[in-house]
């Protein structure tokens, strides 16, 4: 499945790419290889996945019904943005959605992530690594984290705020975020991390394990139910490049290997 998200961001990190290359170029050069060697790209939103009498699955996208035998969920994980008035101005500016990405340039910087769950606990420990000034904003939410990750947090020293940002401020890159009540607080570094994916509703649907908002693969990439692997950030882990492109070369190598044994095409 051709990627759809537009890839609009930045990556500093890849191997290879001395130079910054952009999500939209990497995806493009990715499209264009695989093309090259056979491979049809359909541009399709899939609705639902359900396992069919047949032995296969049926893939029911916003334009037809496919059937498989064998499937990779590749779906990433949904980044929910917060209702800030000018967030998207200050993307790459202060704001981030990727703490093993950009937390490191925040050292020693005042953090302020934005979540109400256990997504944000973590990202918020984790930001301690790099500063010791991390605040998490639930947006005015209930907050939705678990007893541990209350108590880790309490241990970090890490405060929740439980207003809701209405916009950000600064000139050369974030310097405040502005509350409803009109009330001001000094920010250097916002980091989102609202709820989780919706990646894994196919996974649910078909009875496939996972752990919290992530699915749960094997060494090979295999989920519990026969013929459907996962790969990228639906599984969890570390959420880079990286670790997608390799684990994506391992499923596509157990789904080739079940088609070849399993499947009567
Ligand atoms: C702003 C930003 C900056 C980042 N910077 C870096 C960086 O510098 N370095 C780095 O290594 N990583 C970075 N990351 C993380 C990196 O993008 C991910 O780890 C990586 O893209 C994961 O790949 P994936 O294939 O699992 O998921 P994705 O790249 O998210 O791809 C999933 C695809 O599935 C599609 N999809 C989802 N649901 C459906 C559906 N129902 N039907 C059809 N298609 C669907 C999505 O539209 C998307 O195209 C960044 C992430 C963000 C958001």
């Amino acid at each position: 499945m051709e990627p759809t998200v537009d890839g609009d961001y930045i990556i500093d990190n890849y191997f290879g790419f001395p130079e910054a290359v952009s999500g939209r170029e990497l995806i493009g050069r990715g499209v264009s290889q695989a093309k090259k060697f056979g491979a049809a790209i359909e541009r399709e939103r899939v609705l639902s996945i359900h396992y069919d009498d047949e032995k296969a699955y049926t893939v029911t996208t916003d334009r037809r019904e496919i059937s498989a035998c064998s499937i990779i969920l590749a779906t990433g994980i949904e980044r929910r943005k917060p209702e800030i008035k000018n967030l998207s101005a200050f993307e790459g500016r202060g704001v981030s959605y990727c703490v093993s990405c950009d937390g490191y340039f925040f050292k020693n910087k005042r953090i302020l992530v934005v979540g109400e769950g256990n997504y944000a606990a973590n990202q918020a420990c984790e930001l301690t690594h790099y500063s010791p000034a991390v605040r998490i904003c639930t947006m005015g939410k209930p907050i939705e984290m678990s007893r541990d990750f209350t108590v880790r947090l309490r241990q970090a020293g890490i405060a929740l705020v439980e207003k809701r940002i209405s916009m950000l401020k600064g000139e050369a890159g974030l310097s405040h975020v502005v509350y409803d009540s009109g009330e001001e607080s000094e920010v250097d570094g916002l980091f989102v991390a609202i709820g989780d994916a919706s990646s894994v509703d196919f996974a649910r649907s078909l009875g496939i394990i996972t752990n919290g908002n992530f699915i749960q693969v094997d060494d090979e990439q295999k989920t519990n139910a026969p013929g459907i692997f996962a790969a990228g950030d639906c599984t969890g882990g570390f959420l880079q490049i990286s670790v997608a492109v390799g684990e994506g070369a391992a499923a596509a190598k157990s789904a080739i290997d079940y088609v070849k044994n399993i499947c009567r095409v």
